[in-house]
């Protein structure tokens, strides 16, 4: 049997990259996909063009996730297309970076509103609608999963606003866990490493940069937006039924103090 036969999962952002890759993922492994994007109607239609090639079931909703109106409006329209929730994908996010001396209050809450308060935002929607569907006694009544990044650990000189964030989806995503756990709803993050996506062309698409990167990485290979859904989709399913307040690092080593690896 499919691992998410008869869910219904909101990815948020699953227009491009990380996101779109889990919706992709999702919905071969049974569910009916909620598709948000922001600006990208493209690519979020290019998103439900493979699902449905696949045989799979999704919907497009627009919505701007530091919206409160705008998550409402997405989680109403979820419920009516498909009757039910049962994952929330918290993967939306963004950077807007800036030496720290020069970072303006604009460019601190436009990552804030979208990279923290948007997750805040979407998992209480999500977390009041499993507890009003209920489920079976004993059985988890729904899964979240908030995007976070290595960034919640390792500090980073020239983001500070993404990196507070992150350290903040951390700290969120184990506060729900703990409150929601006695109601059966899970809670868990996924930090990826490097991911070649859009949000960081600028680094795999100059040839100059690759190396100072790979040294980063044990691994040696940046990862792929597969190597994060596989992963989500396990973290949804029913296999990791007593797993909660977890944080998966999927970063091919980056978090091993790689400088450490040749010193002596
Ligand atoms: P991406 O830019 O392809 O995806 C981000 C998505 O979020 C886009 O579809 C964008 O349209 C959407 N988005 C931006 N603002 C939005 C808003 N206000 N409302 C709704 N959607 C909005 O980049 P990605 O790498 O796929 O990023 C996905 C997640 O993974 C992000 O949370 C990012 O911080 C995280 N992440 C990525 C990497 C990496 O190396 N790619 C590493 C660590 C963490």
């Amino acid at each position: 049997m499919l691992r998410l036969d008869q869910k219904v999962a909101i990815v948020t952002g699953s227009s491009s990259g990380i996101g779109q890759a889990i919706a992709i993922e999702m919905a071969k492994e049974g569910a009916s996909v909620v598709i948000n994007y922001h600006s990208s109607r493209d690519g979020a239609e290019e998103t439900l063009r493979v699902i449905e090639d696949a045989g799979g079931k999704g919907i497009i909703v627009k919505a701007d996730v530091s919206r409160e109106e705008d998550v409402l409006a997405l989680f109403a329209e979820a419920i009516q297309a498909f009757g039910r929730l049962d994952i929330l994908v918290n993967n939306t996010g963004r950077q807007v970076d800036s030496a720290f001396l020069d970072m303006s209050l604009d460019q601190w809450n436009a990552v804030i509103s979208t990279n923290l308060t948007g997750q805040f935002l979407c998992a209480r929607e999500a977390a009041r609608q499993f507890v009003k569907q209920g489920g079976e006694p004993e059985k988890a009544i729904g899964a979240i999963i908030c995007m976070s990044s290595v960034h919640d650990m390792i500090p980073w000189a020239g983001h500070v606003n993404y990196a507070a964030s992150k350290g903040g989806v951390l700290m969120f995503m184990k506060s729900i866990a703990q409150e929601l756990a006695p109601l059966k709803i899970r809670v868990n993050a996924i930090s990826p490493g490097a991911i070649q996506t859009p949000i960081n062309r600028s680094v795999w698409s100059d040839p100059a940069k690759m190396p100072a990167l790979l040294n980063l990485i044990p691994y040696k290979r940046i990862g792929k937006p597969e190597d994060v859904a596989k992963a989500a989709v396990w973290l949804a399913s029913d296999e990791s039924d007593y797993v909660t307040g977890e944080t998966l690092y999927i970063d091919g080593g980056m978090m091993l103090y790689p400088e450490f690896a040749d010193n002596g």
